[in-house]
């Protein structure tokens, strides 16, 4: 998912649906605005893409609103339905609360329950809700201290906004598995999943938030306050690899220059000749010139991408991707005819889009098929919010490499190695990303040991 916050500002809401357009890669099911005045909180939302989401009419009805959060929703956990799209919002005598969170808690099951014994009913199926009411069964009238106490009882990676009537709370989790950035536009203070959503509305990346820690915006400032224990960030490694966009920053590093160079280590780890390298369109593109610059074999557009089909990999069911895959992709015969072709993905998920697209090349005459990987195998499913989905779908979790080479049928196939990947992010000022789904080393306790699609 993505999200973005801003307050105190006379266009929030407009800034906030440009800002979620550059997020929408995030998530395609769902999307929504939630604002406030001072007074009410009021939003809108709707499911699909954000242009389908919210109309026109919807974003005039939120004029005038100065603080506004916004989420874009790819589901891991709960439904694809409109009672789970975000950003929630919650009536309550004590102050409504608008709530957007990207990511999975591993505790949501267990909170849940314990209240649902206490008499909380919920209105969703998503993980997401049980903060909401955390924060709304705390006693005490401290806000900051409710907000603070709720943030140490769910476990899990997760970028959360909390808007209420008179400031705006953004936390990350301890681990900082989620990404999460402050940004500044005309004076007022933004936030955002990804620095894309600052260069498309025009405001300046001060830093990233950091793990644990808990900001407040009010008209009077900042609060900059920690909940838990500063920790060094375990960003998730597919952030880097496939699900941010290139033009954002982590860690004041380029996605698109980390991209390449997991393509030029990618290259070093794997020796074979070719005629061409060709990337899979578009999170691949990168690795494939960086693996074209570091073995000097030419990189060409092989492959093109239909603009009009949205990431294949979010669409719910099987049968839905297969189709969207080939919808998506189609080789262009000249560079491929009777070449040796290496073509470049960022990771192999179940294979779909993999086996496609070696049948495309081959049928467009290609003389030799091998297939690099800018990642490990995907060998052990997220619980932090990445759907790479059950151990059963992954293709790398049950097969050897040799197998799903034979399975898709290319002459080579490689994949980066964990080292590999983690030398690259050294190299880019890391501490040591999350890298769970290609080890097994979940850095987050799982409380819950449910795969989120159990739920
Ligand atoms: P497959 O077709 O093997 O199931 O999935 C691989 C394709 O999905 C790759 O082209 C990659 O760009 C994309 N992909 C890989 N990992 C993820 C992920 O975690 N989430 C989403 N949404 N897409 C992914
Ligand atoms: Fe990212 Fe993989 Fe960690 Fe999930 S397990 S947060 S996809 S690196
Ligand atoms: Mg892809």
């Amino acid at each position: 998912c993505g999200v973005f916050g801003i307050w105190n500002h006379p266009d929030a809401a407009e800034l906030t649906y440009m800002a979620l357009h550059s997020l929408q890669h995030r998530g395609q099911e769902g999307a929504g605005i939630v604002c406030s005045n001072g007074e009410n909180i009021f939003g809108a939302r709707g499911m699909g893409l954000l242009p389908e989401a919210i109309s026109q009419i919807q974003l005039d009805s939120l004029t005038g609103y100065t603080n506004a959060i916004g989420h874009v929703r790819y589901a891991t956990t709960g439904a694809s339905e409109l009672s789970n799209v975000q950003p929630f919002i919650f009536k309550h005598s004590k102050g409504d609360l608008g709530l957007a969170h990207n990511g999975n808690l591993t505790n949501a099951r267990q909170i849940r329950l314990a209240l649902e014994d206490g008499g909380s009913i919920f209105q969703t199926s998503s993980d997401s809700e049980v903060l909401g009411h955390l924060l709304l069964k705390a006693r005490s009238m401290n806000e900051q201290a409710n907000l603070k106490a709720a943030l140490n009882m769910i476990k899990g990676a997760f970028a959360f906004l909390v808007l209420r009537k008179n400031s705006l709370s953004a936390a990350l989790d301890n681990q900082g598995v989620r990404p999460l950035m402050l940004g500044m536009i005309d004076g007022a203070y933004c936030i955002a999943s990804e620095t894309c959503a600052f260069n498309t509305i025009g405001a300046s990346y001060i830093r990233d938030i950091r793990p644990g820690e808990v900001l407040t915006f009010t008209n009077e400032g900042i609060d900059e306050d920690n909940y838990s224990q500063y920790r060094d960030s375990k960003l998730c490694s597919m952030e880097y690899v496939y699900f941010a966009r290139p033009d954002s920053e982590f860690n004041r590093q380029s996605v698109y220059n980390v991209r390449k160079a997991l393509g030029e280590q990618l290259a070093k780890e794997m020796n074979i000749e070719a005629d061409v390298v060709i990337g899979v369109p578009d999170s691949s593109l990168q690795a494939a010139m960086g693996f074209s610059q570091y073995s000097g074999i030419p990189n060409e557009q092989g492959l093109l991408k239909s603009r009009y089909v949205g990431r294949t990999f979010i669409t719910p069911n099987q049968e839905m991707r297969e189709r969207a895959v080939r919808m998506k992709h189609a080789p262009i015969r000249d560079v491929i005819e009777g070449r040796r072709v290496i073509v470049i993905d960022d990771s192999i998920v179940r294979g779909t889009t993999s086996k496609y697209i070696v049948k495309a090349l081959r049928n467009a005459g290609a003389k030799e098929v091998h297939m690099g990987i800018s990642s490990p195998p995907l060998k052990h499913p997220c619980y932090y919010g990445i759907d790479v989905s059950t151990h059963a779908e992954l293709i790398a979790a049950y097969q050897s490499v040799d197998d799903i080479r034979a399975e898709i049928d290319v002459d080579s196939l490689s994949y980066l190695s964990v080292e590999g990947m983690h030398d690259v992010y050294r190299r880019h000022g890391s501490h040591g990303e999350c890298d769970a789904c290609f080890t097994g080393d979940y850095p987050v306790e799982i409380v819950d040991y449910l795969l989120p699609e159990e739920k």
